[in-house]
């Protein structure tokens, strides 16, 4: 890439700024979050990943006029019918703080009785030139595991401490960030977005 090409990372939540941040330095691509340009939240009424992620893109280029990347995410468990899914950061209520949530989860989880039951992040992530861009760029990453019914670990956010990576064989709370972000749906999400986008900032 020639010249570093300014983009709006279109989120507020700390830590997936973190995260994305880390993933997209030394790319040659300048990034900021939209906190720097003062844009809130976008309503999030979408019913998909991707309707959510294309909504909160959309939000940032506007009122920016730069081209945008946004990630829509969350936690699915199966025995929950696939929930809190795109509600993740408001399963506990509109104004839940990350531990209401992780707290309603596990309480939901104990009602069930199944013990450690299976789930997964989902992260759709998507890229748009302009707030009118009509052929988003858009790709997905899926991270399995399970859940425990005691959270461990300090790192990460969310549901991070109930999360249990199999292949790890710990929560993804007690994973280094830069392990999380090589084994995550977000990271795996946001590497298939840059390849494909390489081919067009080029
Ligand atoms: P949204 O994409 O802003 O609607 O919210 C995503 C929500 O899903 C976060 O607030 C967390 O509750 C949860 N979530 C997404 N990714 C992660 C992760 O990597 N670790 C823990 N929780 C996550």
């Amino acid at each position: 890439m020639s010249q570093p090409t300014q983009i709006v990372i279109a989120s507020n939540n700390e830590g997936k700024l973190r995260e994305m941040t880390a993933l997209l330095s030394g790319l040659g691509i300048a990034v900021a979050p939209q906190s720097r340009w003062g844009v809130d939240d976008a309503d999030e009424t979408g019913l998909s990943f991707v309707e959510n992620a294309i909504i909160k893109a959309r939000h940032a280029a506007g009122l920016t006029g730069l081209p945008a990347i946004a990630d829509d995410s969350g936690i699915e468990l199966d025995i929950l019918n696939g929930a809190p899914g795109i509600y993740s950061a408001r399963y506990a209520g509109s104004d839940a703080s990350d531990e209401d949530n992780l707290n309603l989860l596990i309480d939901r989880v104990k009602r069930t009785g199944v013990q450690r039951p299976g789930a997964r992040f989902q992260c759709v992530m998507v890229y748009l030139r302009h707030a009118r861009d009509p052929t988003p760029i858009i790709a997905q990453g899926t991270w399995e595991g399970h859940i425990v019914s005691e959270p461990r670990g300090d790192a990460g956010f969310g549901y991070d401490p109930v999360f249990y990576v199999p292949t790890h064989a710990c929560t993804s709370a007690e994973l280094q960030a830069d392990v999380k972000n090589t084994i995550s749906h977000r990271g795996q999400a946001l590497r298939l977005l840059l390849e494909k986008l390489s081919a067009i900032l080029d």
